[in-house]
């Protein structure tokens, strides 16, 4: 390797992606082959309040010479029970206080997931539940795995009207979650040795007022890191969030927020760059030249 070639190098990260153990539908093994084809040096797999794909995932990084950055999406509650989502990078996955509070939320998820389907059921589509753990056990469910089944069963014409008409805010069949406070996520994710970042800032729907308020107490709470950059971000919501992290003087993470192959909006590393006057969340990584 020549001294110019490293010079040059621009490794490619993505930093929020799932699996098959929450919402995504690939294995581990898969969605770290499909990360390595699409040029990505630097991959986090992020999977929805669980970390059981790290292992897997990280034999096949070692095997095909990507880097594997250990993380989880944690769930939480902010102001007036407001779901927030706090990706959690370089955690330790052994860590006891961590693995506990995620098996907590994981138990809230199931709670939930039943209320869920009761609701679709009193509309009079039958064996809901059953149908949900035949596909999916009891992991990390999701409001993802209601959407899948609706689609399957031809009762929505794609996932988006599965959240429109059924599970989001406004559905028939929408239950809120109730998730542990913000700031006992980003403890256990500090606790265990990762940083935390607010995940898509731009999906919550917030005023500019609120989302700042949102930044101050993610900070108290001793969280490092805003997620400035996805797949679907405009060029303004780009360096508005940049500037929000300027201004807060909070480090940049990108993510694709990958969950499935069939989604053609979303792609592993794809159009994830980061503005040169920001300093990424990786500025004080150990390094490798490849
Ligand atoms: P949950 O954590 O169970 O509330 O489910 C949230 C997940 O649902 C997110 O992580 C997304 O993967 C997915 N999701 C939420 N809203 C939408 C939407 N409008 N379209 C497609 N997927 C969505
Ligand atoms: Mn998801
Ligand atoms: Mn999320
Ligand atoms: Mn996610």
């Amino acid at each position: 390797m020549t001294e110019e070639y490293i010079a040059n190098y621009a490794p490619v990260f993505d930093l929020h992606s799932h699996t098959l153990y929450s919402d995504g539908t690939l294995t581990p093994a898969e969605l770290v082959m499909r990360a390595k084809e699409k040029g990505v040096n630097y991959l986090a797999l992020t999977d929805h309040d669980e970390t059981s794909g790290l292992d897997e995932a990280q034999k096949k990084a070692d095997q095909v010479e990507l880097h594997l950055i250990h993380g989880v999406e944690i769930s939480v509650s902010w102001d007036n029970n407001q779901t927030i989502h706090i990706v959690g990078l370089n955690i330790d996955k052994n860590n006891q206080a961590l693995q506990d509070g995620l098996a907590d939320i994981r138990q809230e998820r199931i709670r939930r997931a039943k209320k869920i389907a009761m609701k679709i059921e009193k509309c009079g589509i039958a064996n809901v539940w059953e149908d949900i753990v035949a596909e999916s056990g009891f992991e990390a469910l999701t409001r993802t795995h209601f959407a899948r089944f609706l689609l399957k069963h031809g009762h929505v014409k794609d996932i988006q009207q599965a959240f429109k008409k059924w599970l989001g805010k406004k559905g028939k069949a929408y239950v809120s979650g109730h998730w542990i406070p913000l700031n006992e996520g980003v403890k256990w994710i500090v606790d265990s040795g990762g940083q935390a970042v607010i995940a898509h800032p731009v999906r919550y729907g917030m005023t500019n007022r609120k989302l700042e308020k949102l930044v101050l107490d993610f900070k108290d709470a001793g969280g490092v890191g805003l997620e400035v950059v996805g797949n679907r971000y405009s060029a303004n919501e780009r360096s508005s969030m940049a500037s929000l992290a300027r201004r807060f003087d909070l480090l940049a993470s990108v993510g694709s927020d990958f969950h499935s192959p069939g989604n053609q909006y979303v792609e592993l590393g794809r159009n994830l760059g980061l503005a040169d006057h920001i300093k990424p969340i990786w500025h004080d990584w150990q390094m490798a030249n490849n």
